[in-house]
């Protein structure tokens, strides 16, 4: 199958669709692999990478939506792709249609075969594309909050693993899914007295199993989160209802009760955020300061480091990929139900519940 990957467009997206090594996964499968020149830049791979993968490079993204069967991307199509797809071709990306009526109609009058990472499931019930991209964001969220801590940056001056005979900083990680475990795990590596709440007690019964050595484990009352973050210097939301907007859990009269500087990433904000202070940031101006308490709300934490994510993100979508490739999306999907999950639109009909329902159209 001619398998493309053209260059992401959207603004401040550098992560890219498919790595070298996938390249050349899918050219010892027997694929045909286009390249857009300069896909990869942006996450550190050059040209030569692909070429040496077996992939061939390709000069523009028309070239490459043109002659592909099977489309791989990382974000949604912006308007410009979108007018390139056609029936019969297959699109494998994250697509977020629910809130997003003016890219549904465009891909139902396409006509295209579209698969969205995001609703891909796995057999316990996860989002196994998805997954990856909170481990990032996890493991990124300590490394913004220390750095928001910083004088400099606004924050109270405050070392996240102290010294010896000085206290290390507070950390209350709100929310202890993947995130907040990755999170977690990170903040308290770096020295940090760490507590994580969360609502859920057989998830906090696993964290207490798994990492009760390193972090406390607390549950998320009103008054446990309310103690947690008047003391904390750092809090870091990572709550997730599935399906709903994130619940305000830290109001802004919460915030007089909070340290002069104290820093909130709140990872979480992609689902409207856990604080209602909170609003979306980008990485060219990431923080912002309200009652004194500095807040970085990045809505796509996982660009800042393109490199690691489009190869987490490489490692995850490469068997769905494979699959896709070899057989052809109707028996890939035949054959796997989770990658059947996966399947927003097909030949002009919506063909996702939950994404139906939330845009009031028949699936
Ligand atoms: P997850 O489902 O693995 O974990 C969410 C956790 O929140 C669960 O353990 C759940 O029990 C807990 N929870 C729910 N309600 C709660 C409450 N009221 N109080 C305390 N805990 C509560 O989800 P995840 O993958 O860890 O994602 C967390 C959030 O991070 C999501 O909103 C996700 O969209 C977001 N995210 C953002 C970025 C970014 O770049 N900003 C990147 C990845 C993920």
């Amino acid at each position: 199958m001619k398998i493309g990957c053209p260059k992401e467009i959207k603004p401040q997206e550098y992560r890219v669709g498919l790595t070298p090594e996938a390249a050349s996964e899918a050219v010892a499968h027997g694929h045909d692999v286009l390249v857009e020149a300069g896909a990869g830049r942006g996450a550190g791979f050059a040209d030569a990478d692909y070429t040496a993968a077996g992939a061939r490079l390709v000069d523009t993204a028309e070239a490459v939506f043109a002659e592909a069967e099977l489309i791989v991307k990382v974000k949604e199509p912006q308007a410009e792709e979108r007018r390139r797809l056609r029936a019969g071709q297959v699109l494998f990306t994250y697509l977020h249609l629910a809130p997003d009526p003016e890219q549904t109609r465009d891909l139902l009058a396409s006509g295209v075969t579209a698969i969205a990472y995001e609703t891909v499931t796995d057999r316990d019930g996860g989002l196994p594309l998805l997954a990856p991209m909170s481990e990032v964001a996890g493991k990124l969220a300590p490394q913004m909050g220390a750095w928001t801590l910083q004088k400099a940056n606004g924050g109270r001056g405050v070392l996240m693993g102290g010294v010896p005979g000085v206290p290390p900083a507070k950390v209350a990680v709100i929310g202890g899914g993947v995130v907040g475990t990755q999170a977690a795990r990170v903040a308290a590596g770096m020295g940090a007295e760490v507590t994580v709440l969360d609502t859920s007690l057989p998830r906090l019964r696993r964290l207490d199993e798994a990492w009760g050595h390193l972090f406390r484990g607390r549950y998320a009352s009103g008054g446990a989160n309310a103690e947690l973050v008047a003391e904390a210097d750092l809090v870091i939301g990572a709550v997730l209802i599935p399906g709903a907007a994130a619940p305000k859990l830290v109001t802004r009269a919460q915030l007089a009760t909070m340290k002069p500087g104290a820093a909130v990433v709140d990872v979480a904000i992609d689902q409207g955020g856990c604080f209602e202070t909170s609003r979306p940031t980008t990485h060219d101006d990431p923080v912002f300061e309200v009652e004194g308490i500095m807040h970085y709300c990045v809505a796509n934490m996982p660009g800042a480091v393109s490199r690691t994510a489009t190869q987490a993100l490489g490692n995850a979508t490469l068997p769905f990929l494979l699959a896709l490739a070899d057989k052809g999306w109707r028996q890939a999907c035949a054959d796997d139900p989770h990658l059947l999950d996966g399947l927003n639109v097909h030949a002009g009909q919506l063909t996702n519940y939950a994404v139906g329902r939330a845009l009031g159209i028949d699936v």
